[in-house]
């Protein structure tokens, strides 16, 4: 195939321009920003089940003291009932030191469920103030993914808009290029191949492939507007002065 010199050096530029669309693409799918986000991702989920399970907690504790309360209130009319009937006398002896009895027992229990109470109490306290840092957290991290999220949105339209420029000078570049010519070029990138390398100190300007002495002689005896494909990677060796053919 035969494609004038000039014509050939073009696809140097041509392959620059989709190596740098290449690396864009890569930068935009590789966002440091997105694993920054992934990661506070995590650590707001971790911070939502801390959360989940103080407020659990507090549920449980609300209930166990409503219980106990309510418990101590009933002893509490108890004991008031027995002591009226104390007070007003005239029991015989035995019905006397059951009651007292009775009392004593009532005031004991309901001694160790107003320590209960108390206990549940600094529980409810301290998972209290868990839920409270808990709550500060997710804040504080959903905070920084707002701020991340800006900052990737930011780098994505920095992207987008050098992605834009280079667009423009491929098309312009595809345009100097004969239909048949870049036919070769676009059949050799399919597969994510280099289409075109710069043939330089005896390497494929693609693939870097030393070439060997007879290959170089055969290439050197070809015309200028010969076609010439490297026979490790299949792109265009483009000569140029450079070569040093
Ligand atoms: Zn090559």
């Amino acid at each position: 195939m035969k494609a004038d010199p000039g014509m050939q050096r073009v696809l140097l530029d041509l392959a620059d321009a989709d190596a740098e669309l290449t690396r864009l693409d890569h930068r935009s799918t590789h966002l440091a920003e997105d694993a920054e986000i992934a990661e506070l991702d995590g650590k707001i989920e971790a911070a939502r089940s801390d959360l989940v399970r103080a407020e659990i907690s507090a549920e449980d504790l609300t209930r166990e003291y409503r219980r106990i309360d309510g418990e101590v209130t009933g002893m509490a009319a108890r004991e008031q009932k027995d002591s009226a009937q104390l007070t007003a006398g005239g029991l015989a002896a035995k019905a006397l030191s059951e009651l007292q009895h009775e009392l004593t027992g009532l005031a004991r229990r309901r001694g160790i469920l107003e320590d209960d109470l108390l206990a549940i109490m600094e529980q409810q306290e301290a998972v209290g103030a868990e839920a409270q840092r808990a709550s500060a957290t997710i804040d504080h991290l959903e905070t920084e993914r707002t701020d991340v999220r800006d900052r990737r949105t930011a780098a994505a339209e920095k992207i987008a808009a050098e992605r834009e420029i280079v667009d423009g000078r491929r098309d312009t570049l595809r345009a100097e290029i004969g239909p048949e010519l870049l036919a070769v070029y676009d059949k050799q990138r399919t597969g994510g191949r280099v289409g075109a390398g710069l043939l330089r100190a005896r390497r494929c300007g693609a693939c870097r492939m030393e070439l060997d002495r007879g290959t170089l002689a055969s290439i050197a005896a070809q015309t200028s507007d010969t076609v010439v494909r490297c026979e490790e990677c299949g792109a265009i060796l483009v000569r140029t002065a450079e070569s040093g053919l």
